[in-house]
């Protein structure tokens, strides 16, 4: 029986590196998604053949999970979806904690209490920290950086309370202050180290503890000797860490600039910006987009707020059919979550091969007739590139002010995430369309369709 749970365990974890494979790219998204979450029925089957289980707690975990995760996963709307994450984040991250802390028997080998630790550490902090990050997203809690004097002389103690007891743990494993020594200041770590991190920087933040979570099932996988485990805690830690990654490329910034620089604590200094605001209707908007060959749609949060990826589509059919060619430029941290914008758009069914990555737009953006932007704002704002004071300075923006006109549609002129001017709106080739995005792009609908 044993060799037969061990074999299920390769197969599964074959699958879950096959699907990851496949979550690459969009048009094999769903089924990697499928592929994956068969290597994990599987995973749980065989796990569930080991001797000595009691099966009436697993069915009631599953049970309570089940109908907790359901209705939470059908209520949550489509623009709360990283809190979610947030949230399952920091549960998992629990679940490593107390699964290496059950793990500990009197007579446990050193190595086995050295994965006891840091599974609870771990997890500790992925707990605390997930609630705080879920906290500022949904903005339960204020979402800016809370800094305060003698803050890493606070952390610093924090850390060497957790090596200390981390360390007694070890050497005296009956006396378990030392365990709940660790146990708190791991949670009180958690809290420490995200609150002096903005709310714009909570995505990369998620992804960071996304790895965590990983890193902490591994170390659970190792105290319980589960294989299955620490494959599967192994790959989460390494793709989250590979998404932080591309996420802080996309920002321009390091994570140790995310993790310490109190970015968004209030200090912002704004763009002093030159020109007027030029406001357009529907109808001149309209004559515009007629005579456009060539138009690129950047979507951003708005598009996912006014739910209006199915009229976009239907937009850029009608100009298709006008004899423009449409492109979608897609930005790596449009929206509130990696990989939003695609989701949307992908639900409405726009064809993948018209979704450009920013570096495959920005070169032809000078040859674009008009660039609408869809409630985005960050992502496009030229601050970027010209104001070396900008606190977002240095990222890279599509450049949609290199397009020949560029219509905002937004409901005012109010700023995005980031809290910041955007010169964009200032801009001579720049036209705002006031209004809810659906409504707007309905309204132009209705003229195309005469
Ligand atoms: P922004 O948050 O910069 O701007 C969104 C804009 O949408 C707002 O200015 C708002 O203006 C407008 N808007 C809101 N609702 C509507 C509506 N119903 N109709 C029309 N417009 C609307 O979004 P971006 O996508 O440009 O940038 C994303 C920002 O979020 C970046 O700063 C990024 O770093 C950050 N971030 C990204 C995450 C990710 O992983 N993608 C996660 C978390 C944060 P108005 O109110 O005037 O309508």
């Amino acid at each position: 029986m044993d060799s037969l749970i061990q074999y299920s365990y390769v197969v599964a974890a074959a699958l879950f590196i096959y699907g990851l494979k496949l979550l690459g790219s969009p048009a094999t998204a769903r089924r990697g998604n499928m592929i994956s979450a068969v290597g994990m029925l599987l995973a749980v089957v065989a796990a569930l053949l080991a001797q000595g289980i009691e099966y009436q707690w697993v069915a009631l975990g599953i049970l309570v999970g089940a109908v907790i995760g359901g209705a939470a996963a059908r209520m949550v709307q489509m623009t709360a979806m990283p809190e979610m994450v947030a949230l399952f984040n920091g549960f998992g991250g629990m679940a490593s904690l107390l699964v290496g802390w059950a793990a500990l028997v009197p007579g446990s080998a050193t190595f086995t209490l050295v994965t006891i630790i840091l599974s609870i550490l771990i997890g500790g902090v992925t707990f605390t920290g997930s609630m705080i990050a879920y906290g500022k997203l949904s903005e339960r809690i204020g979402s800016g950086a809370v800094l305060f004097s003698g803050q890493q002389i606070v952390n610093s103690l924090i850390v060497l309370g957790i090596l200390a007891g981390a360390v007694m743990f070890c050497l005296q494993p009956d006396n378990h202050l030392w365990l709940y020594l660790v146990v708190v200041l791991s949670l009180v770590f958690g809290v420490m180290a995200v609150i002096p991190i903005g709310g714009a920087d909570m995505p990369v933040v998620i992804s960071l503890l996304n790895s965590y979570s990983g890193l902490a099932a591994c170390a659970a996988g190792f105290a319980v000797n589960n294989n299955i485990l620490i494959v599967a805690g192994a790959l989460v830690g390494a793709s989250g860490i590979i998404l932080t990654q591309i996420m802080c490329k996309a920002m321009n910034r390091s994570l140790a600039n995310v993790l310490f620089s109190g970015f968004g604590s209030g200090k912002v200094e704004q763009t002093a910006v030159e020109g007027e605001i030029k406001p357009i209707n529907v109808e001149d908007a309209y004559y515009i987009l007629e005579a456009a060959s060539n138009v690129a749609i950047i979507p951003g949060y708005g598009m996912a707020v006014a739910q209006a990826q199915h009229v976009v589509k239907e937009l850029a059919e009608l100009l298709e059919k006008n004899g423009a060619e449409v492109n979608f430029g897609i930005h790596p941290v449009a929206g509130r979550m990696p990989g939003h914008m695609n989701v949307l758009l992908a639900e409405a069914d726009v064809p993948y091969d018209q979704l450009l990555e920013m570096d495959d737009i920005n070169p032809r953006m000078e040859n674009v007739d008009v660039a609408i932007v869809i409630g985005a704002n960050d992502v496009v704002n030229p601050a970027a590139r010209e104001n070396e004071g900008s606190p977002i300075y240095g990222m890279p923006v599509i450049n949609v002010d290199k397009a020949r006109t560029v219509f905002v549609l937004k409901r005012s002129m109010a700023s995005g995430f980031a809290g910041i001017e955007n010169p964009l709106f200032y801009k001579d080739n720049t036209r705002m369309l006031f209004g809810d995005a659906k409504e707007s792009i309905g309204n132009l609908i209705r003229e195309f369709s005469g």
